[in-house]
């Protein structure tokens, strides 16, 4: 229905109804007086009907638009569908505005909107929780009075922002903040915040990994080196030195494999962390083939092994890296104890746990080293290059040995009286008495 106002139609309708009022005045012979009448009529009942709807949009509270006939009907309805046209956009307007906010917000990282002087206009939770900030409170601060690191103030204000800056985060600890600023809007800059700190440890491990390799490797193949320089010159060299050459190089070269080994092994634990375990361990019948496999050596020693171990004790693991955990710590405990050595294996269960644990009465390991033992690499520096031959890999192996198995290795020494390691599989773990 055309329902909309033109300036022709307004006059062709007035003129018909002055032609039909002034017909009916013409007839009855009061032509004037009831056109007068009728246009005072037609003021007052656009009147009525203009005030009806300033009332309704500036007072009333109603949705709806108030009753009118005839022309005003229409205006009331035209308004009232804009009215609502506009209502919709705005609710669509809200929405989207909403599903952003919840999309910056479920981001990983913490992001802000700042004006390109650095008034703070926008930011999203995560940004409050890692710059401390205070929301609404900081809104309409500069960044520079928000994140006052004299680091950052400096790269704001140089205004360069191709690379992005790592700062240690507001109010001090480890944490490290990687800030990203690019351009937003018109006028505004998009700051992107995330937390580096594992990123940057990991960035730290790998390097120091490299490093502690490298500087492993380097000793044996100096080593020998030194003895195939020799060998170069045959007369260097008498039978009784080459012997001893010779046995220098078996020496570097085993200590070269292990670590070779020790460095396939933790990676293989790395590459294949497993959450649940179906294999059954009987690690009874395990220890007593290792105690035998090291028979040699505990003679050489001449340990003396007291063992209390349940042989019905099963659990539920990866049976390579469990034995692996507990031959490490079984040959540590024979390798330091020394010569002469008492040492107490025990495999049993306690408090529905399986406990393991290898008890020396050797030198003992000082408290400042007791943290630092399952690092990679790390050994006791009296022990460094020393006869033992170790590559301070073991009980990194160890470690990780466990943290598959949702356990942790427990060091207990005394300098002069011993040492004991030990762990505990969780109750979900080791199976009930048989
Ligand atoms: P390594 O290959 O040197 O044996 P580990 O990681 O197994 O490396 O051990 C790290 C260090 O812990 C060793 O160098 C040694 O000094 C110390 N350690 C381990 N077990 C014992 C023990 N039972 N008694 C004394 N010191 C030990």
């Amino acid at each position: 229905m055309d329902r909309y106002f033109t300036p022709v139609k307004i006059i062709r309708r007035l003129l018909f109804s002055l032609l039909v009022v002034g017909l009916a005045g013409w007839l009855f012979g009061y032509t004037f007086e009831l056109l007068v009448v009728y246009l005072v009529g037609v003021v007052l009942w656009n009147s009525f009907y203009q005030l009806k709807l300033s009332d309704w949009l500036w007072k009333s509270r109603a949705t709806q638009p108030p009753q009118a006939p005839g022309a005003w009907s229409d205006i009331y309805d035209g308004i009232y569908r804009t009215l609502r046209r506009s209502q919709a956009r705005r609710r669509n307007l809200a929405l989207i505005l909403q599903r952003f906010r919840e999309a910056a917000e479920t981001i990983p990282d913490a992001g802000l909107v700042i004006e390109s002087d650095g008034t703070l206009v926008w930011s999203n939770k995560l940004a409050q929780l890692y710059f401390g900030l205070q929301w609404p409170t900081d809104k309409g601060i500069r960044i520079t009075n928000l994140i006052r690191h004299p680091r950052f103030i400096k790269y704001f204000g140089e205004k360069d922002f191709r690379e992005a800056i790592t700062l240690g985060a507001p109010g001090g600890g480890k944490r490290e903040i990687e800030l990203r600023i690019m351009p937003y809007a018109k006028e505004q800059l998009l700051v992107i915040a995330r937390d580096v700190t594992r990123i940057r440890m990991l960035e730290r491990m790998r390097k120091d990994f490299v490093a502690n390799v490298s500087h492993e490797l380097k000793t044996p193949l100096t080593v020998m080196q030194g003895y195939l320089e020799l060998m170069a010159e045959p007369s260097a060299l008498p039978p009784a030195r080459m012997t001893k050459a010779i046995a220098d190089m078996t020496t570097q070269t085993q200590r070269m494999q292990l670590m070779v080994e020790q460095l396939l092994t933790l990676s293989r634990m790395e590459a294949d962390y497993q959450e649940t375990f179906t294999e059954q361990v009987a690690v009874g019948p395990m220890l007593h083939a290792m105690v035998s496999e090291i028979s040699l050596m505990l003679n050489e020693q001449q340990v003396q092994l007291q063992q209390q171990i349940d042989n019905d004790l099963v659990v539920l693991g990866n049976a390579d890296k469990l034995r692996a955990a507990v031959h490490n710590l079984l040959v540590n405990a024979v390798k330091y104890a020394g010569k002469g050595a008492v040492i107490h294996l025990t495999w049993r269960r306690e408090a529905e746990q399986a406990l393991f644990s290898v008890q020396d009465n050797g030198p003992g390991i000082g408290e400042e080293h007791l943290s630092r033992l399952t690092e990679r690499f790390y050994r006791v520096a009296a022990d460094r290059n020393s006869h033992t031959g170790g590559t301070g890999l073991g009980l990194s192996i160890v470690k990780h040995s466990l943290e598959s198995h949702r356990s942790q290795l427990q060091v207990e020494s005394v300098v002069g009286a011993g040492s004991c390691f030990s762990f505990r599989l969780p109750r979900d773990l080791t199976l009930p008495q048989g």
